[in-house]
């Protein structure tokens, strides 16, 4: 073994990347460095033994392979590594899957990206700052990649920068969906899955729906983007029939999307040699845009009604909906927000809230969902009105597709019971 390699995993030494480095810095190449580290390393090495800290490192070298060649990977000390990567358009650390797997233990990695020329002109600069990055990533929520840019950008930038960056949104593939269970109360099974947009940034990281839906709706990107993602959920139904017989996907539809001329013939076409489908998708429609143009939403849920596509509606209680409008329009569930979760079981009023909103979907033959759920108190104290499903952190997280479809409603019960012991 070459004397300037880790002994461990045949990774180069640092000293082999500060000459490596300073040759790029030399011939003005761009690159971007990469430093990773393991998340909760030492307490892995605490409570499973050093040599499942080993097997980690070399894991995690052996991953860090398939992303570029391992001449320019570098273990600096204990579970740092540092990557070089001067095409950084080809892949990168953000095709990482979110978990890895090292003999049955799950682990997950956290890491920064300096790039130069733009972040710092020297080698010891752009060490520190890929460092800061990696520590910035660790603290805020660990599992994450953050840039030295990030962190000093403010939120207005970031508003700026969705903005800017809306249209490369979908050509870049910064696009990806994760899929919330929602559980039925009395079969006590996943019922169905809400399904929720997520922006994978190479530069903030992952950015909130809260943040880029409502600049994708002003700038009519959100066409192009629920789109793209009814064509995934048809592709989803697709490959699991089986599971999805008895189960069905959510989709939050932005009224600009319902109201645009294209957007039924566009459901229509993409569904036609697979209709059967469209019974398995729910629309959440949010209340508040439900009574601005409400003889034309009226005519648009028949539409989507008699492809066989049901709806609800959603945030239901925020958006001073009148009973009298409500009455006639047609839907099929009410999605109770979760501020009338977030203080029971001791807010008086938010139960009043909850006891009008059960009866009025009793009298009106709506399913309902309750979202938001967070702990075994609320869930008990909601237990009293018979609402038909459950969603919220307490059950799941939203979660990839493939841990979505394989988790199973028993495990959830069996985790939450523990919890709720606690
Ligand atoms: P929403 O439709 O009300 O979706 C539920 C939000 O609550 C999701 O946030 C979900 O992650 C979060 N959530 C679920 N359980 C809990 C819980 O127990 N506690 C708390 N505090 N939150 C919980 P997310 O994914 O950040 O989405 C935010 C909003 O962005 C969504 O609110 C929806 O209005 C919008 N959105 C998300 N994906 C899409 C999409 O594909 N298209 C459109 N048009 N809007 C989307
Ligand atoms: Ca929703
Ligand atoms: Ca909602």
């Amino acid at each position: 073994m070459e004397k300037n390699r880790d002994y461990l995993t045949n990774a180069h030494s640092r000293n082999h990347m500060i000459d490596k480095l300073k040759e790029l810095i030399g011939k003005k190449s761009w690159f971007h460095l990469y430093c990773v580290d393991v998340d909760s390393f030492r307490k892995a090495n605490r409570l499973k033994g050093f040599q499942l800290g080993d097997a980690l490192l070399i894991n995690l070298f052996q991953n860090l392979c398939a992303l570029c060649p391992a001449s320019v990977i570098f273990r600096s000390h204990g579970d740092q590594f540092f990557m070089i990567i001067e095409e950084p358009h080809k892949k990168t650390l953000l095709d990482f899957p979110d978990c890895f797997d090292c003999q049955g233990y799950n682990y997950t990695v956290s890491s920064g990206l300096a790039r130069y020329p733009e972040s710092a002109s020297t080698w010891k600069d752009l060490i520190l700052y890929s460092e800061f990055a990696k520590e910035k990533a660790k603290a805020s929520k660990g599992n994450s990649l953050l840039t030295y840019e990030d962190i000093n950008l403010e939120k207005h930038e970031l508003h700026d920068y969705v903005e800017k960056h809306i249209h490369h949104f979908l050509k870049e593939n910064w696009f990806y969906l994760l899929f919330q269970p929602i559980i039925s109360v009395t079969e006590k099974k996943i019922e169905g899955y809400e399904v929720l947009m997520r922006w994978n940034d190479p530069i903030y990281g992952v950015i909130s729906p809260n943040v880029f839906i409502p600049i994708a709706e002003d700038s009519g990107m959100i066409i192009p983007l629920t789109k793209k993602l009814l064509c995934e959920c048809k592709r989803i139904l697709l490959s699991s029939p089986c599971y999805f017989e008895s189960r069905y996907l959510a989709i939050n539809i932005s009224v600009i999307d319902l109201i645009s001329d294209g957007f039924i013939p566009f459901l229509a076409d993409l569904f036609q040699e697979d209709e059967a489908l469209l019974a398995k998708l729910e629309f959440e429609i949010t209340e508040t845009y439900c009574f601005k143009n409400f003889d034309l939403l009226k005519e648009k849920f028949q539409q989507l009604q008699s492809l066989g596509i049901k709806i609800s509606i959603d945030d239901f209680g925020t958006g001073f909906s009148s009973f009298e409008k409500l009455a006639n329009l047609n839907f099929n569930r009410i999605k109770i927000d979760q501020v009338f979760i977030r203080n029971l079981p001791d807010s008086e009023n938010d139960l009043l809230i909850l006891h009008s909103i059960a009866s009025l979907a009793k009298s009106m033959s709506l399913k309902t969902t309750v979202e938001g759920v967070m702990n075994h108190h609320q869930q008990a104290c909601l237990n009293q009105f018979c609402f038909n499903s459950y969603q919220g952190y307490y059950f799941a997280k939203p979660l990839p597709l493939n841990e979505a479809l394989s988790v199973r409603a028993e495990d959830i019960e069996r985790k939450c019971k523990l919890r709720s012991k606690k």
